[in-house]
């Protein structure tokens, strides 16, 4: 009865109304935007020792009409909740696979990977080999160019689920990489029994990164972790030249991160990675 007395607690039921409410009209807003044309991929550069250009990481956009460029924070985690996911995400996967496809026709972009995002609950559907099988075959993408991104929730709910699916898809030549690496709770043991190709080291571990090698501890795991286990190692949010030379030293060479670019529309990335374009 106190506690209903107070400013306080009514004011932050206020601020939660509001946010259910904000979540309820995006949720709407969401549904209609799928179909609609008003999703796009970005594409990030993950690039190698060199700093070349290997690949990228795709990212989804929502152009909103009114609110303008909505970030995959703010929409990822109500699509998640709703369901709205599983349509967002074979989206994702159409779009991604269909740059694959079209990539196949330019000497200098046929052999660069694309990274996809794949939810827990997208991951999850008993037809998700098969619409990916579809998908390839629909688009022409080459399955060794596809790697799809997973996260440590994932390979806690459904181990042995998990695990089966992901080497079915393996051997169609897709690979795999753990996301966040570092954020989650996977057991060191289990981590082995997975059928990865890569770990992301997550960007709360690369920030950190200085020269003198004094807050290097979890970075430095992380890549002998890797390198244990047989594993690629990319590091994200790479943003200065000092982080990347540190990651290097300790024996990871493979970077993504505003320091070489930012996410950038998927014509845009096309376009500086041609073999039209000049060097
Ligand atoms: P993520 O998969 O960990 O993606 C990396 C995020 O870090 C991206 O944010 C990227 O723009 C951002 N980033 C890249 N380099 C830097 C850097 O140097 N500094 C900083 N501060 N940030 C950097 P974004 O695009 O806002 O995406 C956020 C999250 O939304 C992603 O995190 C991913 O979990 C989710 N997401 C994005 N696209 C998709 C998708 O197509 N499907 C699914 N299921 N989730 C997606
Ligand atoms: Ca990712
Ligand atoms: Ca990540
Ligand atoms: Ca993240």
């Amino acid at each position: 009865a106190k506690r209903q007395r107070d400013g306080e607690p009514k004011r932050f039921c206020a601020v939660l109304e509001q946010k259910l409410e904000e979540d309820i009209t995006l949720e709407r807003e969401l549904r209609l935007a799928i179909d609609s044309g008003a999703l796009s991929l970005h594409l990030q550069p993950q690039v190698g020792a060199q700093h070349e250009v290997i690949g990228a990481e795709a990212l989804v956009r929502w152009h909103h009409p009114q609110k303008g460029m909505i970030s995959p924070g703010r929409f990822i985690p109500i699509a998640e909740h709703t369901g709205l996911i599983l349509p967002l995400g074979a989206w994702v996967l159409k779009e991604g696979c269909r740059l694959l496809g079209e990539w196949q026709h330019d000497t200098r972009l046929r052999d660069l990977k694309l990274s996809l995002n794949v939810s827990v609950r997208q991951f999850q559907q008993p037809d998700f080999v098969e619409q990916v099988t579809t998908t390839l075959r629909a688009t022409g993408a080459p399955p060794e160019r596809l790697t799809l991104e997973l996260t440590e929730s994932l390979l806690m709910s459904d181990p042995e689920g998990t695990i089966d699916k992901m080497q079915r898809l393996r051997q169609l030549g897709i690979r795999f990489a753990l996301d966040d690496f570092g954020t989650g709770y996977s057991s060191l043991a289990y981590l082995k029994s997975l059928p990865l190709d890569t770990l992301k080291i997550d960007i709360a571990f690369v920030k950190d990164l200085t020269l003198d090698m004094q807050a290097t501890p979890i970075a430095a795991t992380i890549i002998a972790l890797a390198e244990s286990l047989g594993l690629d190692v990319i590091a994200e949010g790479v943003e200065t030249a000092d982080q990347s030379t540190v990651l290097a030293r300790l024996g990871c060479h493979v970077y993504q991160g505003y320091f070489f670019s930012k996410p950038a529309p998927a014509a845009e990335f096309a376009r500086l990675n041609s073999d039209s374009s000049p060097t």
